[in-house]
């Protein structure tokens, strides 16, 4: 096969928000089209009515492109290709690789319940495959509904995954399955199957929950007599309690990680790393360089545990990479919703934002940190750490404060430097360390006793304001009987 001809595909069933699972699944079906100049595809896997929600489809179609995928064909929809899948469904019928299945479901539900009360696997018993042609011919004139099954041959089948290697499963451990339900609806494995050989899809990556269902898509492809996809089973994405990542559990949608301040980058880059790696130890791999180096042949087939921490630094060193600029306009919003500033008073003091960017960008962690840890820098009404209020503001304290303030005021060129020989020289001429000082100002003007270097905070925030927030902070020591 050329690789130009490489087509691959994400199928999400709308059941749910695109999760950090699927999400992987499509990274890596993106990256294999990408190094190979094939195709990606988006199919919307629709057939469960009861299970689908259309509202889900547009999320998850925006998760995807938040990510940064893009895809060259689709979205497709199941549920607009019922009539193909009919057609193929009468072809297995006709060639008498599926038969007719008149039983009831309360019949089948009977049957069920007998073979778990005797702990046996429940198996569809074939009741229908005997019946001959006159019986058939005589239900269907009293028009009797039936399902359509299909008929699983004898022995045992394999085939070879690029995750898993060689596999075989006992054609016994499959039971006739149902493609076509008594109302007409085809059911989810052969509608992939139709949909997988008429999109030219050559391999089918996916998470090795599905197996068991490629299984039995071998059995429609072998009974319909086309040719196989190549499959790859990834390993399922577990959380740090080892259950699966899954809809089921309610695990969030991947947009929502940009709300908690993660970059796309580095959700793209971090996911890449849970079954796969480049084998020299690096972690932080641009998508330019994850299409050139990822391998599908190289996924490790264990189930990898999705661990937040190792994600937020990953973050962590995406938001030092960033120019300044462009974080600006990632935070601008965030403060505004945050109630912090306006958008106007942003526009008109981008200088400043970026300036802040720049003195907070090493300590952020999650972009929601600039506004946890650069808020002071917009509004002066914050109340102080209540812990370091106690312990950095005292009667002693408010002393150097006052004196600081005489001294701060003279200056004119309210700079770093300058900035710095006035408090070293007062601690001198007070006769204690500096940071007896440091600290009671930083606490004085910004609130918290964490951030960037003071003499940087001071100089951004300006004399003016700078005066400001030692008086406030003096008279909070007054009011609080210091
Ligand atoms: N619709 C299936 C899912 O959301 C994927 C099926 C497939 O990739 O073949 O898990």
């Amino acid at each position: 096969m050329s690789p130009n001809n490489i087509k691959v595909r994400i199928a999400p069933s709308p059941s749910g928000y695109l999760h950090v699972g699927t999400a992987r699944t499509a990274i890596f079906n993106w990256l294999y089209a990408r190094q190979h100049g094939g195709k990606f595809i988006v199919r919307i896997e629709d057939t469960d009515e009861n299970r689908s929600d259309a509202n889900l489809v547009q999320p998850i179609l925006e998760a995807l492109k938040w990510l940064g995928i893009d895809w060259d064909e689709g979205p497709y929809y199941q549920s607009e290709r019922m009539e193909r899948y009919k057609a193929y469904v009468a072809k297995l019928l006709d060639s008498g690789r599926a038969y007719r299945c008149f039983c009831t479901p309360e019949e089948l539900e009977r049957e069920r319940a007998e073979a778990m009360a005797k702990k046996m696997a429940p198996r569809y018993d074939r009741k229908c495959l005997k019946k001959t042609d006159a019986e058939i011919s005589e239900l269907l004139g009293k028009n009797m509904p039936f399902a359509i099954r299909l008929k699983i041959p004898q022995g045992e089948t394999s085939y070879d995954d690029i995750v898993l290697g060689n596999i075989t499963r006992q054609n016994s451990e499959i039971e006739d399955l149902v493609i076509c339900r008594a109302d007409g609806r085809v059911v989810y494995n052969m509608a992939v199957v139709v949909d997988d050989y008429e999109m030219g899809i050559t391999h089918v990556i996916r998470g090795n929950d599905h197996v068991t269902n490629t299984f039995k898509q071998i059995h429609i492809y072998r009974g319909l007599g086309i040719e196989l996809p190549q499959f790859a089973h990834l390993p399922l994405i577990l959380r740090s309690d080892r259950k699966k990542v899954s809809k089921r559990l309610g695990d969030k949608d991947v947009s929502e990680y940009g709300k908690e301040g993660i970059l796309p980058e580095a959700l793209f880059n971090f996911l890449c790393l849970l079954g796969w790696s480049p084998k020299d130890n690096r972690e932080f791999l641009s998508k330019e360089e994850l299409i050139r180096v990822f391998k599908l042949e190289n996924v490790n087939p264990a189930n990898p545990i999705f661990n937040e921490e190792k994600l937020v630094a990953l973050n962590k060193e995406y938001i030092k990479e960033y120019q300044d600029y462009k974080l600006a306009e990632m935070v601008a919003p965030l403060l505004v919703q945050a109630g912090i500033t306006t958008k106007y008073w942003l526009e008109t003091r981008w200088e400043y934002l970026i300036k802040i960017i720049g003195l907070l960008k090493e300590r952020c962690r999650r972009m929601t940190d600039f506004v946890s840890l650069g808020k002071y820098f917009f509004y002066s009404e914050f109340n102080y750490e209540p812990e370091s209020a106690q312990k950095q503001f005292t009667a002693e304290t408010k002393k150097y404060l006052i004196s600081l303030l005489t001294q701060f005021e003279e200056i004119e060129e309210f700079k770093k430097e300058c900035l710095e020989n006035a408090l070293n020289g007062l601690a001198e001429q007070l006769g204690i360390k500096k940071g007896q000082l440091i600290h009671p100002v930083r606490l004085a003007v910004s609130g918290i006793s964490v951030g960037p270097g003071l003499y940087d905070i001071l100089e951004t925030l300006g004399k003016s304001e700078v005066l400001l927030r030692l008086q406030r902070a003096i008279k909070y020591i007054e009011n609080n009987g210091g």
